[in-house]
Order: C-alpha cells, then sequence, then structure tokens
C-alpha cells in the first residue's frame, strides 16, 4: 500500500506511477529534471564556496 501522495519538486504536479524517479524524488515530466538540475546547478553556482562570515 502506498498511502501518500508524492508531487514533483518543480511544478507540483502529482507524479504517480509513470513519473521520473531521481535523486529519490518523483518527477512528472524529463523538463522538470532537467529544470532541477538546471536549478541545483544556480544553487551550487550562487553559493560562495568557503563562506566569509
Ligand atoms: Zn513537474
Amino acid at each position: 500500500m502506498f498511502g501518500f501522495k508524492k508531487h514533483c519538486p518543480i511544478c507540483g504536479m502529482d507524479a504517480d506511477e509513470s513519473s521520473i524517479k531521481r535523486f529519490r524524488k518523483h518527477f512528472c515530466s524529463n523538463t522538470c529534471v532537467e529544470k532541477y538540475l538546471e536549478k541545483k546547478a544556480k544553487e551550487k553556482h550562487d553559493k560562495p564556496r568557503g563562506g566569509c562570515c
């Protein structure tokens, strides 16, 4: 039994059994997987390495 619903972390759409499982998350489509990767890459890029404070 799978009692809880999963949602695509990018667009928030319901992600059912046909969803794409990546990084322990469920994406509704390849487009969202790509967006997720882009977002992650950006976050990495935005964060200063080694922090100053
Ligand atoms: Zn999505």
